[in-house]
C-alpha cells in the first residue's frame, strides 16, 4: 500500500509562493518514484490570509495544521502590511501558528558546501568545512513574554523562561550534539539579564545530570555574533533562546553566503513545522529568481520527520550537487546571465533527486 501524508502548504506571502511551489513539485516526484504520496492542502496565512480573512492565521486553517501530519510554510509579510498594529500583521499569525502546534525546538542547520565556500563574503579558509546546527527556542521568550505593549508614549516586551521551558530545548541540544560532533555552546546574556542566568543555571544541571559526556560551553550572544564571523568551525550545536536564535542564524547565513540557503524544521509538538529562514524577500518577488534551496531543504527536513529518510536523503543531495555542478540562483551566481531561475533549479534539483533515488534501488 503507498504510504500517504496529509501536508497542509502555508505558501504566504512574497516569495513564499514561489519557492514552496518548488519544494512541492520536488516532494511529488520523489513520492511518485519511491511509492509515497503526500495529500497538499494549500492554505493562506500571513497577508494573504489578511486580504482574504482580514486576520493572518485563522481557526479553521489552525486546526487544519492541528489535523496534518506536518505544515511546510514560505514566508510571512511585506510593506503592504507594515503599518497594522502588532496582533494584526502578518508575522502574529506566524507565531500563533508556532504557539499552537508547540514547536518549541527549531532546528537550523548551516553547512558551507566547499563549492560555496567562495561565495561567502568572508574569507574561504575562514568558512570552510563550517557545519552547524542552530538550536533556537521557538514558543517562549521575548516573542510571547508577558506583559507587552504600549503604555503611553512607553512600550514594553519582556523576555521571560520558565525553567520548564529551558530544560526541554536543552535536552534536545544535547540529544543533538551526541549524534553530531560532541559539543554544546550555550549563547545568552547571563552578565547582564536574570533570564539568561536562570537559563544558564538551567543548562548546566540538564549537562551536568544526564549529558556529561557532551562538551558544554557557554557564550554571552555579543560574543557569539562576533565568533560566528570570526571562527564559525569552532560551533558544533548552537542553543539559544528565541530572539537570539532569531538573529545569530540571520548572521550565520553570511557564512553560506545567503539566506536563500538555510532551512529550519520546528518540532516538540504532535505536528512539525517546516520552512525556510528567509522572509518574503519583497524586492525580488513574482520575479523567479528566488532561491528555493531553503524551501526544497525544509521539505527534506519534512520528509525525514515523516519517515520518507531515503527521500529526505535524496533531495538533500540533490541540492548539494545541484550548486556544486554550478547551476546556482540569482542570490549565488557570480555572473547574473548565468543565473538559473526559481523553476529551473527546482526541476533541476528533483531530475537530481529521482537519479539519486534510482541508483541507491536495488537491481
Ligand atoms: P528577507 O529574508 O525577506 O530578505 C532579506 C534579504 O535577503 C533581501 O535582500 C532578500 O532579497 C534576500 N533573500 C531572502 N530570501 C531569499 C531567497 N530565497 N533568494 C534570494 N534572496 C533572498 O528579510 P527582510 O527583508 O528583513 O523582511 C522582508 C519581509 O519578510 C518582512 O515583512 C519581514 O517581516 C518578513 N519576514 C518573514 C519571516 C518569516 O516568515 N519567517 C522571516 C523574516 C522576515
Amino acid at each position: 500500500m503507498r504510504r500517504s501524508y496529509s501536508v497542509v502548504c502555508l505558501p504566504g506571502d512574497g516569495i513564499g509562493p514561489e519557492v514552496t511551489a518548488e519544494a512541492i513539485t520536488c516532494v511529488n516526484r520523489l513520492g511518485e518514484a519511491s511509492g509515497f504520496e503526500v495529500r497538499w492542502d494549500e492554505q493562506p496565512v500571513g497577508g494573504a490570509s489578511i486580504d482574504l480573512n482580514g486576520s493572518p492565521l485563522t481557526e479553521q486553517v489552525l486546526e487544519k495544521c492541528l489535523a496534518a501530519d506536518a505544515v511546510l510554510l514560505g514566508a510571512v509579510g511585506g510593506p503592504k502590511w507594515d503599518d497594522l498594529p502588532g496582533r494584526s500583521r502578518p508575522e502574529a499569525g506566524l507565531l500563533k501558528l508556532r504557539k499552537r502546534l508547540g514547536v518549541f525546538t527549531n532546528l537550523r542547520p548551516v553547512s558551507v558546501l566547499p563549492a560555496l565556500a567562495e561565495i561567502s563574503p568572508l574569507k574561504t579558509d575562514r568558512v570552510a568545512g563550517t557545519d552547524l546546527l542552530v538550536v533556537r527556542e521557538l514558543t517562549g521568550g521575548i516573542y510571547f513574554g508577558t506583559p507587552s505593549g504600549r503604555e503611553g508614549d512607553s512600550a514594553v516586551s519582556t523576555m521571560r523562561y520558565t525553567t520548564a521551558e529551558v530544560g526541554r530545548v536543552a535536552t534536545v541540544a544535547f540529544e543533538h550534539a551526541r549524534r553530531r560532533r560532541g559539543k554544546v555552546t550555550s549563547v545568552d546574556k547571563a552578565n547582564v539579564l536574570e533570564v539568561s542566568r536562570l537559563w544558564r543555571e538551567v543548562v548546566t544541571r540538564v549537562h551536568r545530570e544526564s549529558f556529561a559526556d557532551v562538551a558544554l560551553n557557554h557564550m554571552y550572544v555579543d560574543n557569539a555574533a562576533m565568533q560566528l564571523v570570526l571562527n564559525p568551525t569552532q560551533f558544533d550545536v548552537i542553543l539559544t533562546g528565541n530572539m537570539f536564535g532569531d538573529i545569530l542564524s540571520d548572521a550565520s547565513a553570511t557564512l553560506v553566503g545567503s539566506l536563500g540557503l538555510l532551512a529550519s524544521a520546528s518540532l516538540g509538538g504532535k505536528v512539525g513545522l517546516f520552512e525556510p529562514v528567509h522572509g518574503t524577500a519583497p524586492d525580488i518577488a513574482g520575479q523567479d529568481i528566488a532561491n528555493p534551496v531553503a524551501a526544497i531543504l525544509s521539505a527534506s527536513m519534512m520528509l525525514g520527520d515523516l519517515g520518507e529518510v531515503v527521500s529526505a536523503e535524496a533531495l538533500r543531495k540533490a541540492v548539494a550537487e545541484s550548486l556544486e555542478q554550478g547551476h546556482l540562483p540569482a542570490d549565488l551566481a557570480a555572473i547574473p546571465a548565468d543565473a538559473v531561475s526559481t523553476s529551473t533549479f527546482g526541476k533541476l534539483v528533483a531530475d537530481l533527486a529521482i537519479t539519486t533515488l534510482a541508483n541507491k534501488q536495488p537491481v
